[in-house]
């Protein structure tokens, strides 16, 4: 628990929310303010900031909350597909720093685009530096 993080304050009760599902260790509700009807954020129950901050245990509970809801909430707004994914980090745009995956659904002709949208410039690298990254991955391993 963080004292003055909105999400913890769902957690405990202190700031009202749409619960769509919860556990002990994962909380799902409705984003208060949607990108579409139905969009849904899951949370860890515990305060963690980032992706990196979830330990394997929390990471799979979270994952999988995700995972059964997608199609849930696809149903329940009849949409036509999600968009699933995680701002992690401030350059990525997070705004409250507790984990949350955002479950957006999607429908034909509504305007948005693919993820590949969120990015800035793409850059151009050729293959050997591809090849770098891929191995300085690895190495991070
Ligand atoms: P992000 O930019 O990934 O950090 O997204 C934060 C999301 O939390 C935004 O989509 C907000 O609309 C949503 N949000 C902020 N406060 C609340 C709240 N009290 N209840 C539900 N959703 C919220
Ligand atoms: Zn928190």
């Amino acid at each position: 628990m963080s004292a003055d993080c909105i999400f913890c304050g769902i957690v405990d009760g202190e700031i009202p929310s749409r619960t769509v599902y919860e556990d002990d260790t994962v909380l799902a509700f409705l984003d208060a303010n949607p990108l579409a009807p139905g969009h849904t954020l899951v949370i860890p129950t515990d305060h963690r900031e980032t992706f990196q901050d979830l330990d394997d245990d929390l990471a799979a509970d979270v994952f999988d909350v995700l995972h059964g809801l997608v199609g849930t909430v696809e149903a329940a707004v009849d949409a036509d597909a999600t968009t699933v994914g995680f701002n992690n980090g401030d350059a990525a745009g997070q705004e409250v720093p507790h984990v949350h995956g955002h479950i957006i659904p999607r429908f034909e002709g509504d305007g948005g685009g693919p993820i590949h949208g969120v990015a800035g410039r793409r850059p151009t690298l050729s293959d050997e530096e591809l090849d770098d990254v891929a191995a300085d991955i690895r190495a991070e391993r």
